[in-house]
């Protein structure tokens, strides 16, 4: 299809079983679920080192979840934060929330407390689901202290586990399981649960939110995407044209983290909309990966391009048995074509390229598994998807036909708005010809048979392996400097992640710090993924014609002196 200006409008190009009008009829995710549990009713949904999980067990648990939900007093539309990593209880709390009419929010393990009371107050959250863990119930608690929330369900891990010893995780060595304070707000999971069917609750998936995804959109300033029941159910059975052969037999590696949409869409609710299993890790450890790809017989792995890396570069991989591995898919961040080929060299089995995000629940376009792919695209739009280019300096304007522009995406899959930041959404979508098509803040060029190419970014945001970071997030940590006066971030290339921070800044007339020094202190206050690789003292750093620090600038100048 061609608009006005001459710029082809992709639609996707898989075939059967999808065409691009492929309509997603609304479905609740509970719906998806209990469709799921008829179907499969004693097969297994999750293995958890080992320990096999039904359909039926996780759906009685999620049916009693609800029901003690409802005892609480949640009604439609509350609010119920999971701030779990990768472990069985996730998935009574995410559908028992959402049966409760709740909507989910998925906090990061990885937030830190003053983060977390940060979301917890944007979202209204009353009541969180964690783990009686070091690396969460700490938090977790400090954050019931300090801000709104007025419950902690705490879910012992030993309950998941009860004959491992150590799963040899520091994240959950058994010696560190802590005792759950006798304290009001605070509950433990089991008590939570109440043994009768929950009152029916109506869901209207086209309106009605299942997650509260927070992310930094093009700005880094952290807002809720609102995906609604039928946003997930839509990306999930979307995806199925990546690889429609993914079914009830396989077993898919569930070690990308369950709070990110990409791990939500790819393994969570596509493998239940499959009714296969997932083989759960709560956290990435690349010796810990290929044990259980191997011992689990594992057919597929979802994962961000890092995650590949650190498998090839494992001591264990030639040992490792790869044989019942079919299909890899990496999105978050490129994929750097040597690192394809490397992995599908080592392992038999194909690493395609996707690309989402956030805002559209997942997934929007994909590589397919079997037929045409290209290495160095996103591939083509998913099925009922729909891509277009912006011009980068008009968008109000198509780009011109054959010219780089601002991606913009179109489908079922695609967010309602941010939660209570109407402007932030305005400007989140461009309304065109009567459509509203979401802004990537993605600089991509569509080749002439609609293979769609990331070629730059026009949002701030730097892709540390699949994290995102965002430069303005950083300065504000380095400019607490006193012997900082202008502090400015940008990504540069690395080998291993992709892109890594590097910060750029001019001192107070009187500093005498160095570079080094510099570097220690600002990486001593940023999170792992967020530490720059190296501080570099300038004299003056670009400013606009308005006076103010140009980010754009510096990075057209790095990138000229290569
Ligand atoms: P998030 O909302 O955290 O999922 O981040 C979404 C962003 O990740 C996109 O807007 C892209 O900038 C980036 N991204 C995701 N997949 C890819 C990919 N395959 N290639 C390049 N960038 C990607």
């Amino acid at each position: 299809m061609t608009n006005g200006s001459g710029t082809e409008i992709w639609r996707t190009r898989y075939a059967h079983p999808c065409a691009w009008d492929q309509q997603f009829p609304p479905l609740a995710m509970t719906e998806l679920f209990a469709q799921a549990t008829a179907e499969k009713g004693d097969a297994p949904l999750v293995d958890f080192f080992g320990r096999l999980y039904s359909y039926k067990t996780l759906m009685a648990e999620a049916r009693c979840f609800a029901a003690g939900l409802q005892a609480m007093g949640v009604t439609k539309g509350d609010r119920l934060g999971l701030y779990l990593p990768n472990v069985p209880v996730y998935i009574p709390a995410y559908f028992g929330a959402m049966m409760a009419g709740a909507t989910v929010v998925n906090f990061s393990p990885l937030y830190t407390a003053h983060e977390l009371e940060a979301q917890v107050e944007d979202s209204g959250t009353k009541i969180i689901v964690t783990l009686d863990v070091p690396a969460l119930q700490p938090t977790a608690l400090e954050v019931l202290k300090s801000s709104s929330l007025e419950k902690l369900i705490i879910a012992r891990l030993e309950h998941m586990l009860p004959f491992v010893q150590s799963i040899g995780i520091r994240l959950f060595r058994r010696s560190d399981i802590m005792a759950i304070p006798q304290q009001d707000g605070v509950i433990e999971w089991r008590q939570a649960l109440v043994d009768k069917t929950p009152e029916p609750v109506a869901i209207d998936p086209l309106t009605d939110l299942a997650l509260l995804q927070y992310t930094g959109g093009t700005t880094g300033t952290p807002k809720g995407a609102m995906l609604t029941h039928q946003n997930l159910s839509a990306n999930a059975r979307q995806v199925v044209a990546i690889d429609p052969h993914r079914g009830e037999r396989d077993m898919i590696v569930g070690v990308l983290p369950f709070f990110h949409v990409f791990a939500n869409a790819c393994v969570l609710n596509r493998t239940i909309h499959d009714g296969g299993c997932i083989a759960m890790l709560p956290r990435f450890q690349s010796g810990q990966a290929l044990k259980t790809l191997a011992r689990a017989r594992a057919t597929a792995m979802p994962g961000v391009p890092t995650m590949y890396q650190a498998l090839l570069d494992h001591p264990d991989l030639p040992k490792t048995d790869f044989s019942s591995l079919r299909v890899c898919v990496s999105g978050g961040a490129p994929l750097p074509a040597p690192l394809k080929q490397q992995f599908e060299a080592a392992t038999g089995a194909k690493l395609i390229e996707g690309y989402g995000l956030t805002e559209t629940s997942g997934v929007a376009t994909s590589n397919p598994y079997e037929g045409d792919e290209r290495p160095g695209t996103i591939g083509h739009p998913l099925p009922g998807t729909r891509l277009a280019l912006l011009d980068k300096e008009d968008p109000t304007r198509w780009a011109p036909a054959g010219e780089p522009g601002e991606l913009v995406v179109l489908g079922p899959q695609v967010m309602l708005g941010y939660w209570n930041r109407p402007e932030a959404a305005a400007s989140a979508f461009a309304d065109i010809d009567g459509e509203r098509w979401l802004r990537t803040g993605d600089i991509a060029v569509i080749e002439a048979d609609g293979f769609t190419r990331i070629v730059d970014r026009s949002k701030d945001m730097i892709a540390v392996g699949g994290f995102k970071v965002f430069p303005s997030q950083l300065e504000a940590v380095i400019l607490q400097n006193p012997a900082i006066k202008e502090a400015l971030v940008i990504g540069v290339s690395d080998s291993y992640r992709g892109e890594v921070p590097r910060a750029f800044v001019t001192l107070q007339d009187e500093a005498q710090d160095g570079a080094d020094a510099l570097k220690a202190w600002v990486n001593d206050r940023l999170g792992k993924h967020e530490r720059v690789d190296s501080v570099v003292i300038r004299g003056s750093l670009p400013k606009t014609m308005v006076g103010k620090l140009d980010r754009k600038a510096l990075r057209e100048e790095v990138a000229a002196e290569g």
